[in-house]
């Protein structure tokens, strides 16, 4: 794993370490929490929450809990759930510790939330009001005038406390009744919109995955998940930068609920960081879900997705995406990250470790004249050319190859190192074939419409890369092949970027009119035949074309479908 960076929350849990500020007998100094909301896939910006969470928990000998802030029963599933869980897990984390095991959901605290309600509104500190949503928005007032008090804000405590059961009892609609925090006297005027009287719990006769019908009234976000950190022993809560202002709802909960005596002190605190914004992707849940419910792509797992499943498919590494969060760091302020960084990090994890292959992405038939038709020498070439330990590979050479259609120009450009004809007594150039022979160009088949059919070589039986004649040519390039005769033919999927803007959905745009349409193009390759062993999720790098993966979905034995995860180097802008 990379050598954690020092950055403002380490700093903060370093000091808080000084200080003792959280410790408690018989408890992790540090205790963080991931906390989804399960209604949807996760994405590269979960991922950054994630290995923050879980790193500083690891870093620090603490714990993360993973708890699902499960409190919207509409928008909520248990495919959310387990794919959720599934995702963490493949990142390399784990909620499981030697204790025991840290996952939670915020409707098992229904019952407790229900309870704190009821002494918030005993204590004065919560009351019901009646008003209609309209009157309520009204009433709010907004940024720059201040908000006037609700009719019901100084109704008696036990007709709060009636209706509030009432609520519970299923005796209103939805939007009849909600329940609100009183955090000051004056709370309505605050500066700070949150603080005006924020509800606390709303009536949805809805059906909850997890609780069934059991609940007709569920509490809101800015409620339940103070609660559930304090309630979890969390110290510190990293939350994003728009949550700042609810940060003082978050410490008046934690506190007042604590001298209530509902959990011990010290409480958890509040801390933002800015989300990550990636370039050339869309991360909001309901734009992904737009993508995968019009059929631009082909499910939240397709490999052009920036969702952990589609990264996954894709053939990110989990410690690629690792590697990129602990790069981009955490910081108090927004900005942009480009994509890439991303790529960058999955290069760099790549290059040590994935054994090399050649694939022929867009074949040209090239024909070795003077090589007996039937016959094959066995070339040999390492797995990986640093890491001799990984062994060699091999495939033959034959009479007729497959090299790529960009290999062979008919009238060559000024600096052309490949194949060129023969022109007048001039004649046609020498190329190595990369762990094989020197060939010469002696001439092309054209068909009728004009398009190079085959090229024709000699080759030169002496010059065979690692025998002693080899160093007796000179060459201008140096070209990948494989044999025609036993090459594996199979589906390459060429994934690119899914936006050709940076911020696609930037300034509320129509992020749909910034799709890419060239970010899948599928192409019948060749490849050499050990590629037909690979098995789903393993990484390889196709010489010259980039890094690529067996698709996990689609590939079947002895008959891989591969996905470029990445270009061997950054084209995008150049
Ligand atoms: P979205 O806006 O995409 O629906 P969300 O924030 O509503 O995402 P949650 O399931 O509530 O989704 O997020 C779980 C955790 O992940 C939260 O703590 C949230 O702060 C964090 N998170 C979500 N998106 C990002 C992001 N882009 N960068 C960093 N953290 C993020
Ligand atoms: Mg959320
Ligand atoms: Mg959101």
């Amino acid at each position: 794993a990379a050598t954690p960076s020092p950055n403002f929350l380490r700093t903060i849990i370093d000091n808080d370490l000084a200080a003792g500020t959280h410790a408690r007998p018989g408890m992790p100094p540090v205790i963080t929490r991931f906390p989804p909301e399960p209604n949807g896939y996760l994405h590269v910006g979960h991922a950054k929450s994630i290995c923050l969470n879980f790193g500083l928990a690891r870093d620090y000998g603490g714990r993360c809990h993973l708890r699902f802030d499960d409190t919207n029963p509409e928008k909520e599933d248990q495919e959310y759930v387990d794919t959720i869980m599934d995702s963490v897990k493949w990142l390399g984390f784990s909620w499981e510790y030697g204790d025991g095991e840290y996952l939670h959901y915020a409707s098992d605290y229904f019952d407790k939330l229900y309870e704190m309600a009821e002494y918030l509104i005993r204590e004065g500190k919560a009351y019901v009001d009646s008003q209609s949503p309209e009157e309520m928005a009204k009433n709010r007032g907004n940024f720059s005038t201040p908000g006037t008090n609700s009719p019901f804000r100084n109704r008696p405590v036990e007709e709060s406390l009636q209706l509030f059961r009432d609520m519970k009892a299923g005796k209103y609609k939805d939007g009849e009744h909600i329940l609100r925090a009183k955090m000051s006297e004056d709370a309505m005027s605050s500066p700070n919109m949150t603080n005006r009287d924020p509800a606390l719990y709303r009536i949805r006769h809805a059906h909850h995955h997890r609780t069934g019908d059991a609940w007709c009234i569920y509490p809101m976000y800015d409620y339940t998940h103070p609660i559930s950190d304090a309630l979890e022993s969390i110290t510190h809560s990293i939350c994003t930068l728009e949550f700042q202002d609810h940060r003082p709802m978050y410490d008046w909960l934690v506190a007042t609920l604590a001298d209530g005596g509902f959990f011990p002190r010290p409480v958890p605190r509040q801390y933002e960081m800015a989300r990550l914004n990636l370039t050339y992707v869309v991360t909001s849940k309901r734009k992904l879900r737009e993508l995968v419910d019009t059929g631009v792509v082909t499910g939240w797992d397709d490999p052009r997705m920036p969702t952990i499943v589609g990264l996954r498919r894709r053939g990110y590494t989990p410690e690629s995406i690792q590697l990129f969060c602990e790069r981009i760091g955490v910081s108090k302020a927004d900005g942009w990250i480009d994509m890439s960084t991303l790529e960058g990090a999955l290069r760099d994890d790549l290059d040590p470790k994935a054994p090399r292959a050649i694939a022929v992405l867009r074949p040209l038939k090239l024909i070795v004249d003077n090589f007996p038709e039937g016959e094959s020498v066995e070339c040999t070439s390492p797995v990986h050319p640093h890491h001799p330990e990984m062994g060699m590979r091999s495939f033959p050479f034959t009479r007729e190859l497959w090299i790529e259609q960009e290999d062979f120009m008919e009238t060559p450009t000024k600096g052309y190192h490949r194949f060129t004809p023969p022109v007048g007594d001039q004649p046609g150039s020498r190329v190595r074939l990369k762990y094989g022979f020197v060939v010469e160009c002696t001439g092309y088949d054209k068909d009728e419409n004009g398009k190079i059919t085959a090229v024709h070589v000699k080759y030169f039986e002496d010059s065979k890369s690692g025998t002693p004649g080899a160093d007796n040519y000179k060459v201008k390039g140096n070209i990948t092949w494989v044999s025609a005769a036993t090459a594996l033919e199979a589906e390459v999927r060429l994934y690119d970027r899914l936006f050709t803007e940076p911020q696609p959905d930037a300034g509320g745009k129509d992020f749909k009119a910034a799709l890419n349409p060239n970010a899948l193009e599928t192409v019948k390759a060749y490849l050499e035949p050990g590629m037909k062993d690979a098995v789903a999720d393993q990484r390889f790098q196709f010489e010259r074309h980039g890094y690529f993966v067996a698709d996990r979905v689609d590939s079947t034995p002895g008959k891989p479908v591969f996905n470029r995860v990445t270009t061997l180097k950054d084209s995008w802008g150049k």
